[in-house]
């Protein structure tokens, strides 16, 4: 199994490369040049635990690490950080499946690959004989940085800072990530808004001098990005995962179509989707759901990307995006592996904001369909879930529900599905509990309190814990001076300004 570049088809390097890389020289994305073949194996995949379906998937993915290595990757992810056995649970109701991806530390679907993408990282070193630190530089909107955090924490050899927009996170998001514990964390808060604190992280990865000057002393600058490889590969099992655990409550026949609906935002997840689909897992419809931001559902509705316009906050931030980096993967997909054609379109994309694809290659897309959902259909959504079912669901969860409603209504299509639910409604509770019909308090723990008592559910303990935490983080610079910042974490004397 080798990786190859959607920007230089001619790039071929293993796994444990291109995690160590992130991102290709040329600025593409590494994806895989061959697919395993899953169908055969979905009688013994059905007998599997999330720990063996992992090991199972993964070794085609990562031949180069040993089975023993793989398991144990996946043992330290995926044993004792989730609150329940098997890491995700499915919820069936008569008519739909939920897909629950958010049992992790951070309580949202990114903790099923930064959970494990730390130990890849630290076994791709391994194997690759790469002795020196790794340095993880992220910028946040919320989500990714506790995840990130959580993931990378203690891990040796390797050191994290998160940097988050004081004004573009929520009370209880900077609480979680200013608590944080760990020997190789730095949390700091960036003045300004998430595109600051984004670029103040680009500045530093981009500063040539710094780099050279940190590489001397013994530490390479990484990401902890959707883009990584290491974030991906993770996510191709859950589909899986969930397939098999409707065939074991015997809803589906062996080999029956479903259709997965997902709440996307930078289309690493979804994607995800598409590769189970190309591995033989039987899926019909991949049903893409956007809120206002709705790029994606005007892409694959006339074939046209087109990111001139202004990003919309909603109440699925983790979905407020108008470039959907992953989209590159798809794209090289569709066009047989054409890289050239791939830079074409995304050089468009960088000095015109757009690019469109022909029809003919548009027909290759008829797996996907696209629906978005603006607030007052997330409102709504998350009232019906709990009128109908009894069942509280979050704002993201909420997008993809409204987005399955639109289109079962277009299609008639009564094909089984399953909608992945990407974060628990205790992360955004205020917002629940308004669209419940209740006013939302000024302290976020009494709305969390209150979810408590509607959904019948126990709070879990990561947000229990919260509300007595020591704040550890206190730190808050201004995008001009995160150089200092990140010097004083390395403990690099003069930031490499000597050079
Ligand atoms: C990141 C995120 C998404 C979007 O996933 P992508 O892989 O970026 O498409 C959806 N919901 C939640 C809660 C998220 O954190």
């Amino acid at each position: 199994m080798k990786y190859t570049s959607t920007r230089n088809n001619k790039i071929s390097i293993n796994a444990s490369e291109a995690i160590l890389k992130g991102l290709s020289e040329d600025g593409g994305l590494f994806v895989p040049i061959e697919y395993p073949d899953i169908y055969n194996s979905l009688n013994d995949i059905k007998e599997m635990n999330y720990t063996d379906l992992s090991t199972f998937i993964l070794k085609y993915f990562i031949p180069e690490f040993t089975e023993t290595e793989i398991h144990n990757c996946a043992i330290n992810a995926y044993k004792n950080n989730f609150n329940c056995t098997n890491c995700v649970e499915v919820r069936n109701f008569n008519d739909i499946s939920f897909l629950e991806l958010f049992h992790g530390p951070t309580l949202a679907f990114k903790d099923m690959a930064l959970t494990i993408m730390p130990h890849f990282m630290n076994q791709s070193k391994e194997t690759c004989k790469f002795s020196s630190d790794i340095a993880i530089l992220t910028a946040t909107s919320g989500d990714t940085g506790k995840a990130a955090l959580e993931g990378f924490k203690n891990i040796d050899g390797i050191k994290i800072a998160v940097f988050f927009p004081e004004n573009g996170v929520s009370e209880i998001q900077k609480l979680q990530m200013r608590t944080q514990t760990g020997n190789n964390v730095y949390v700091s808060g960036i003045y300004g808004n998430f595109d600051d604190a984004q670029n103040a992280v680009k500045t530093i990865f981009s500063d040539r001098n710094y780099n050279k000057y940190l590489n001397s002393s013994g530490t390479y600058l990484s990401s902890a990005n959707s883009i990584n490889l290491g974030r991906l590969l993770p996510q191709i099992i859950y589909y899986i995962y969930s397939y098999a655990e409707l065939l074991r409550k015997n809803i589906i026949n062996c080999g029956e179509k479903i259709n997965f609906v997902v709440p996307t935002g930078n289309f690493g997840d979804i994607l995800a989707g598409y590769y189970a689909k190309k591995m033989g897992l039987p899926i019909n419809k991949l049903i893409c759901a956007s809120n206002d931001n709705n790029v994606l559902y005007d892409f694959f509705n006339t074939g046209i990307y087109d990111k001139n316009r202004d990003l919309i906050l909603t109440e699925s931030p983790s979905m407020d995006i108008l470039i959907s980096s992953n989209l590159e993967r798809l794209l090289f997909d569709i066009y047989d592996g054409d890289s050239e054609k791939v830079s074409d379109l995304i050089n468009s994309l960088y000095s015109n904001g757009k690019y469109s694809i022909p029809e003919y290659i548009q027909k290759k897309l008829n797996c996907f369909k696209a629906e978005y959902a603006d607030s007052s259909d997330v409102k709504k959504s998350i009232y019906d879930v709990y009128a109908k079912y009894g069942y509280v669901i979050d704002t993201h969860t909420a997008v993809a529900y409204s987005c399955y409603q639109k289109y079962i209504k277009n299609s008639n299509d009564d094909t089984k599905a399953i909608i992945l639910s990407t974060a628990s409604p205790y992360k955004f509770a205020s917002s629940v509990v308004s669209a419940l019909g209740y006013n939302p308090s000024k302290n976020e723990f009494d709305d969390i309190d209150l979810i408590s008592k509607i959904s019948n559910s126990e709070i879990p303990e990561s947000i229990q814990k919260l509300k007595t935490a020591d704040i550890i983080h206190k730190d808050i610079y201004s995008k001009h001076n995160i150089k200092d910042a990140v010097s004083k974490f390395l403990d690099i004397r003069n930031g490499g300004d000597l050079i």
